[in-house]
This record gives structure tokens, sequence and C-alpha cells, in this order.
């Protein structure tokens, strides 16, 4: 295959160019990474959320409310994980 970057030539295996260093989009890209932390961000939301609601349990006919308060927060990590890995990725997979 050819790298999309220095047309150098390069094993279909590898992951950067041997010629110029570049990534070939196999390994970790921004977008790939923007995907992890946005993961990342969600998961450590519900943590903190158990956690919280572990301390103080809500009772059954507030859980519904309890859910419903959870989830703006649990969709705002994800947007901000993936606002962060966005960034990050562009810092690291620098292309
Ligand atoms: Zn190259």
């Amino acid at each position: 295959m050819q790298c999309p970057h220095c047309s150098g030539l390069c094993a279909s295996v590898d992951t950067i160019c041997p010629t110029c260093r570049h990534s070939l989009g196999k390994g970790l890209t921004q977008a790939k990474l923007a995907n992890l932390t946005a993961v990342i961000f969600a998961v450590l939301m519900i943590a903190f959320i158990v956690h919280t609601n572990m301390s103080r349990p809500p009772r059954r006919d507030e859980m519904t409310a309890v859910n419903i308060t959870n989830a703006p927060f649990i969709g705002g990590s994800l947007v901000v994980g993936r606002v962060v890995g966005w960034l990050l990725g562009a810092l690291v997979c620098r292309s």
C-alpha cells in the first residue's frame, strides 16, 4: 500500500509509515481517541452517579426522576469526553 502523506511504499501491516513516520490511520486516530475519551467520561459519570446514589439511596418512586435527571448528565459527559478526546487527538495524532 501507499502512504497517504508521502506516497512512500509501506507494508499493509504497518501502523506508521516507515518513510515519513506518519500514522497510517490504523493505530490511534483522532476519531478513535475522541470515542474512547467519550466512553471513559460517560463511565466515570455513571460511576459517580452510582456512588452518590449508594450513599443516599433514592426511594423507589424517586428512581424514575433520578434516572431522568442523570441521563442528560451522562449524555453531557459523552459530549465533553468527545471534545476533550478530539482536542487531545489533535495534539497526539498530528498528521
Ligand atoms: Zn509516509
